[in-house]
C-alpha cells in the first residue's frame, strides 16, 4: 500500500521577516513538483502569510503551523486559533511537538482540543510523538509511545483518525546532533504500525504517513527515507538552510 512521501520544516522560533521569506524563496526556487514529494514549510506564526505568498506557485509546497489554540476564538489573549491559520492558507498544524509538552506542559487532553480544532477548520494534524533518552534507556519507550497513539487518536472518529499524520520524534535526539539509526527507527515505526492495527485497524496501521524527527540531515535522511515504515521527515534545523532541506527532499 503507498503512502505519501512527506517532508515537513519547522522553523520554531527562528527567523525574521526578510529572513523567512528568503529562506521560503530559496525553497521554493529549489523544490521539484514532479518528484511527487509532499513538501511543508512551517514557519514562526508572523511569517505564515509572506511565506505563503513566496511558494504558492509551487503544487508540492505547502504551508505549515507550529501549534494552534485549544480554543475557537474568543478571549484567549496570545492564542492563535486553527481558524486564523486556514484563512493564512495553512493546511497543517503541529500538535504535540516534544517542547510543547516539556516547555508549556502540553497534555494529551490539549492535544486533543487541538486536533478537533485541526479538523474543525480543514487542517491536518501532525502528531508529535517520541520518548526521552531516560525512557529508552529504562525500556518503556514501546509503550510510552503506544500511550502517545492511544491517548490522543483513540478520542477521534475512525473517518478523523485516517486523516493524521504521525511523527516518531525520540526526544533524545532533537537537536542535539544524536539521530536514531536506520534499525532504531524501522523499530519504532514498525512498532508504531502494529499499536495503529491493534487500536484500529490494519488499513490504517498501513495508510497512515508516519514520519521521523530528530536530527535528521543530508547526510543520514537517504539511510532513514529507505526503511520500510519510514515515510519522510520532520526537520528542524536542517530546515534552515534551503540547500540542506532540499537535499533532504531528494532523498527519497
Ligand atoms: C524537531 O524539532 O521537530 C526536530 C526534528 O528538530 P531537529 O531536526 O533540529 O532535531
Amino acid at each position: 500500500m503507498s503512502r505519501p512521501k512527506i517532508v515537513a520544516g519547522n522553523w520554531k522560533m527562528n527567523t525574521n521577516l526578510p529572513e523567512a521569506i528568503q529562506l521560503a524563496s530559496a525553497v521554493a526556487g529549489r523544490v521539484n513538483d514532479a518528484d511527487g514529494v509532499v513538501k511543508i514549510l512551517i514557519p514562526p506564526f508572523p511569517f505564515l502569510t509572506e511565506t505563503k505568498k513566496a511558494i504558492e506557485h509551487k503544487a508540492t509546497l505547502h504551508l505549515g503551523a507550529q501549534n494552534c489554540s485549544t480554543h475557537d476564538k474568543g478571549a484567549y489573549t496570545g492564542e492563535i486559533a486553527a481558524g486564523m491559520l486556514k484563512s493564512t492558507g495553512c493546511k497543517y498544524v503541529l500538535v504535540g511537538h516534544s517542547e510543547r509538552r516539556q516547555y508549556f506542559h502540553e497534555t494529551h487532553a490539549d492535544f486533543v482540543k487541538k486536533a478537533e480544532q485541526a479538523f474543525a477548520h480543514g487542517l491536518t494534524p501532525i502528531y508529535c510523538i517520541g520518548e526521552t533518552l531516560e525512557q529508552r534507556k529504562n525500556g518503556s519507550h514501546y509503550e510510552l509511545v503506544k500511550n502517545q497513539v492511544k491517548e490522543v487518536l483513540g478520542a477521534f472518529k475512525p473517518e478523523q483518525i485516517g486523516k493524521f499524520i504521525l511523527a516518531y520524534e525520540p526526544v533524545w535526539a532533537i537537536g542535539t546532533g544524536e539521530t536514531a539509526t536506520s534499525a532504531q527507527a524501522q523499530d519504532m515505526h514498525a512498532h508504531i504500525r502494529m499499536v495503529l492495527a491493534e487500536l484500529f485497524d490494519k488499513t490504517t496501521a498501513q495508510q497512515m504517513p508516519v514520519l521521523y524527527g530528530g536530527s535528521c540531515n543530508a547526510q543520514n535522511a537517504p539511510e532513514l527515507f529507505a526503511c520500510a515504515d519510514v515515510d519522510g521527515g520532520l526537520i528542524g534545523g536542517a530546515s534552515l538552510k534551503a540547500d540542506d532541506f532540499c537535499r533532504i527532499i531528494d532523498s527519497f
